[in-house]
């Protein structure tokens, strides 16, 4: 199932890949798989905040993962039986970019497993003292627009 990718036009290659033809980055390859910095990551797509850093965790799946999302609307979650298997895929709700996928093997509470591509996140960092969370969701889009 093709997405309906309507976020920014000009990903680079490798993120178009990601984003609107579902591709998967080679694991252990991606930029924020060891990022342990406070903030937050967003849609490359559009801007919209999706994950807080609290929520991230080593996983040793080789992408970087999150126990949750910053809320149950940032995401759509789509049922995915490519490649012989039954996943359950993750798209940004706001422009429909693909993310990667959830699986029910995550540490408690949520037991679940956000497991995402580096190339479909920007990682944004906290300034100290101000909540980037509330400041990222506030705004429509990405700043560089
Ligand atoms: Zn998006």
């Amino acid at each position: 199932m093709a997405t309906d990718y309507r976020g920014r036009q000009d990903l680079t290659p490798e993120q178009d890949f990601i984003c609107r033809l579902q591709g998967t980055e080679p694991p252990f390859t991606g930029r924020w798989l060891h990022q342990k910095g406070e903030g937050v990551y967003a849609c490359v797509g559009c801007g919209a905040a999706l994950f807080d850093s609290s929520a991230k965790f080593d996983s040793g799946c080789g992408w970087p993962s999150f126990w949750r999302a910053l809320a149950d609307s940032c995401l759509r979650e789509l049922r995915d039986t490519s490649h012989g298997m039954v996943r359950t895929e993750v798209r940004c709700a706001a422009c429909d970019a693909h993310l990667g996928h959830v699986f029910p093997d995550g540490p408690q509470p949520t037991g679940l497993r956000y497991c995402i591509n580096s190339l479909a996140l920007d990682f944004l960092a906290a300034v100290k003292g101000k909540s980037l969370a509330a400041a990222a969701i506030a705004k429509d889009g990405p700043a560089t627009r």
